[in-house]
């Protein structure tokens, strides 16, 4: 198996630009639709790929076109996707995304055959030379669990970003190496408004008591903090040109699973994923903006 393997979530992003979005039972014409590949599954798989992991990605797609448009991507990214399996009369998970001339949204989301994404679907992998096992939560939660508690009884790393925001179980926790909630997130879970250096500090600190062996809180342009057995942290942004932070978070997690592969320390790995998300936001779109190594090398 690959040094880095992704449990999660493959969508179709149908994206609708309209000048302003319909009332209920009115109707407007819009100006363009746009596909893309999306799931914060896949986004982190391409995140990885496209900076040199190695990546391996288990998933559900439908029997469908877009199903096959997804799989053959991340191949085309270096993704392996033998364990990507097409299940047959489900559609393959789609958001629809409403944009309006203001670039406010509205996002609906089909799970389709992620939720068929099942414990079962871990059974044939072999844990042998996987160093970082990368999860989020677009997928039945007994799937993550199952996981977590594989990789981890085979002393694989568990990284988990707790997206989208729910609570979450302290058994969850518990099996978790680095968990990389956005500020919002981390409030969900920690019952705590997160609204600034300060307080994120305050609230991965209360969340690292939960189980997890580290925290890592993103803030958008403020960076991330990293609460880390002895010490909390904070590790700021590089200053970019923002363009669209659709998907940073995804390009954070993807980076960072990449360093920890590599054997890099945690709070490097974190700096490394900050450069990565930072320059992602500086393009738009999800996977589109992804950067590869070089790109993040050529940052000041
Ligand atoms: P999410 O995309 O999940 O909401 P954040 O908004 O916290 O998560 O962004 C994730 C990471 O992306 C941040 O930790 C940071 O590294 C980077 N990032 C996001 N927005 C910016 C920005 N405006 N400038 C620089 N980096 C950014």
């Amino acid at each position: 198996m690959a040094a880095i393997v992704v449990v999660g979530s493959l969508n179709e992003d149908l994206t609708v630009h309209a000048s302003r979005w319909p009332k209920a039972g009115e109707t407007v014409f819009g100006e363009r639709l746009v596909r893309s590949a999306g799931g914060k599954g896949a986004n982190q798989a391409a995140a990885a790929a496209r900076l040199g992991g190695e990546v391996a990605m288990v998933g559900r797609v439908g029997d469908d076109a877009a199903g096959q448009r997804l799989r053959d991507g991340l191949r085309g990214l270096g993704v392996d996707v033998a364990n990507v399996a097409a299940v047959l009369g489900t559609p393959t998970g789609m958001a629809v995304v409403g944009l309006d001339a203001s670039g406010g949204n509205r996002i609906v989301v089909i799970a389709g055959a992620n939720s068929c994404l099942e414990p079962a679907a871990l059974d044939g992998i072999d844990w042998r030379g996987v160093r970082v096992l990368l999860l989020q939560l677009e997928i039945p939660l007994p799937t993550v669990t199952a996981a977590a508690q594989a990789a981890r009884a085979a002393g694989v790393r568990v990284v988990l970003d707790p997206a989208p925001a729910v609570s979450l179980p302290d058994e969850l926790l518990g099996l978790i190496d680095v968990l990389t909630p956005n500020a919002r997130e981390a409030a969900t879970l920690a019952g705590r408004e997160v609204v600034d250096v300060g307080t994120a500090r305050l609230v991965a600190n209360q969340l690292e008591a939960r189980g997890p062996r580290a925290v890592v809180i993103t803030l958008g342009a403020a960076g991330a903090v990293l609460a880390d057995g002895n010490y909390v942290t904070h590790l700021p942004a590089p200053k970019v040109a923002a363009v669209d932070t659709t998907g940073a978070g995804d390009a954070f997690n993807g980076a960072l699973a990449v360093a920890l592969a590599e054997g890099q320390p945690l709070a490097s790995a974190v700096i490394f994923a900050n450069r990565v998300a930072a320059l992602s936001t500086t393009r738009p779109g999800a996977q589109a903006s992804l950067p590869d190594r070089a790109a993040v090398g050529r940052l000041p």
